[in-house]
């Protein structure tokens, strides 16, 4: 059972006026809202056990390194990993990224290739194009179709000419909302020898992520996104690889000894985690999750493909209205323009009716270079909207296209 009035009563942000209109909030891709419980974790953490980790025999260090390490066993199960220390914590999606693609340099020589897609954040691009002028190895880039899906063949044919060490696409695009075929991309990259990078910003809100069955070497998130405190972020590495892998980081926590001759580095995960971690973030990314798992991720994603068909279809009696990403397969994220009208202005017009909706390339200036626009209007659901949110946003569309026709 599904009860969106509760879920609604947990975020008290919900209730917040913006511009003497209720919020209505469809930014989500941007960031998520947090319920009530995520920042009572917050206030609680420093008002109760706040101390540094892994270092003190204190009772308070040793209550918040347990609640940490509880944390990083909760985000494993939820992801299905085959071993806690698979689980580092990071700053966000871009520092999972950086964090690999740094490591990668000492795998790559001129005339291998690392390969991205065609629709992926900048967080998953300029990593990968820094590796490659620090190497001499080129970038490849699977092509997308006028719906803003990959083209699979081209994938294979770039797979095919047997260079590529490492490929890197989104499991969901922030700009377009494609959900893509990462099971397909990992197995074929497998078999041709490369290791695969997966980036779930988007998907780790929405969906149940099953590293093993997905079988990706790597797979980043951001907490920011689902729920829990900004700052927190996940990096899932196979220990093999992670084993491979130089630190990226040095600093306290993450060696074993420390000479001026030779440093030795601490096992996993301490070796990627140098120096004093978001510990309240951390925790709380825990609080988090244990929140969403309460609803239940399959529930969550049943709901918001209910509120993309609804908008979608809301949306398009809007004359002029042009979709940018109409892929079969999508998370609720819809980005749209109006013939003849700038998307920022769309968005100040709106924002004005208290609803938020992001404007602009959104960190995908190659997506817009692809569809040949300067940007779109991105209206991004989550479990907490509402159809009636989504009526508001259609009425409001409306009268901006009129002021601005
Ligand atoms: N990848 C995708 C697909 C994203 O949507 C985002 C955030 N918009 C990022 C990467 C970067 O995430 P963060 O800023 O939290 O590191």
């Amino acid at each position: 059972m599904f009860d969106i009035q509760a879920i609604r009563a947990d975020f008290p942000i919900l209730n917040e006026k913006v511009n003497g209109k209720p919020l209505v909030y469809f930014d989500n891709a941007a960031t998520s809202q947090k319920p009530q419980v995520v920042i009572d974790a917050i206030s609680n953490y420093y008002s109760t056990i706040n101390a540094n980790i892994h270092r003190g025999v204190h009772t308070l260090s040793q209550l918040a390194t347990d609640a940490y390490e509880v944390s990083r066993h909760t985000i494993q199960k939820h992801i299905n990993a085959a071993h806690a220390h698979e689980v580092l914590f990071t700053s966000g999606t871009t520092h999972g990224i950086n964090l690999v693609a740094s490591g990668f340099t000492q795998f790559l020589k001129p005339g291998n290739a690392v390969m991205v897609s065609a629709m992926e954040h900048h967080s998953n691009i300029v990593p990968w194009q820094m590796l490659c002028e620090r190497t001499g190895a080129d970038l490849q880039v699977i092509p997308m179709d006028e719906n803003g899906e990959l083209i699979l063949p081209a994938f294979d044919s770039l797979l095919a000419e047997g260079r590529t060490k490492i490929v890197a696409v989104n499991h969901i695009s922030n700009s377009l909302g494609t959900m893509n075929p990462v099971k397909y991309i990992i197995d074929k990259a497998h078999a041709a020898g490369a290791a695969v990078l997966i980036d779930g910003a988007q998907a780790a809100p929405h969906l149940t992520i099953d590293v093993q069955a997905l079988d990706a070497d790597f797979y980043a998130f951001s907490g920011h996104k689902a729920c829990g405190p900004t700052g927190t972020g996940v990096l899932y590495g196979k220990e093999a690889w992670l084993e491979k892998l130089p630190p990226y980081q040095g600093g306290g926590e993450m060696i074993k000894e420390v000479s001026f001759e030779k440093t030795t580095y601490a096992g996993l995960p301490h070796k990627f985690e140098a120096g004093t971690p978001h510990i309240e973030g951390g925790i709380v990314l825990g609080t988090a999750i244990d929140y969403l798992n309460g609803i239940g991720m399959d529930k969550i994603a049943v709901y918001e493909h209910q509120l993309l068909v609804y908008g979608t279809q809301k949306l398009s009696e809007i004359e002029g209205i042009q979709f940018v990403g109409t892929a079969k397969e999508k998370a609720s994220v819809i980005s749209f323009n109006l013939q003849g009208i700038h998307p920022y202005d769309i968005g100040a017009i709106v924002d004005k009716m208290g609803i938020a909706v992001r404007t602009g390339h959104h960190c995908t200036q190659p997506v817009m270079q692809h569809f040949n626009i300067p940007g779109t209007v991105r209206a991004s659901f989550a479990f907490y909207n509402t159809t009636e949110e989504i009526d508001a946003l259609v009425a409001a569309v409306k009268k901006a296209q009129m002021m601005l026709g």
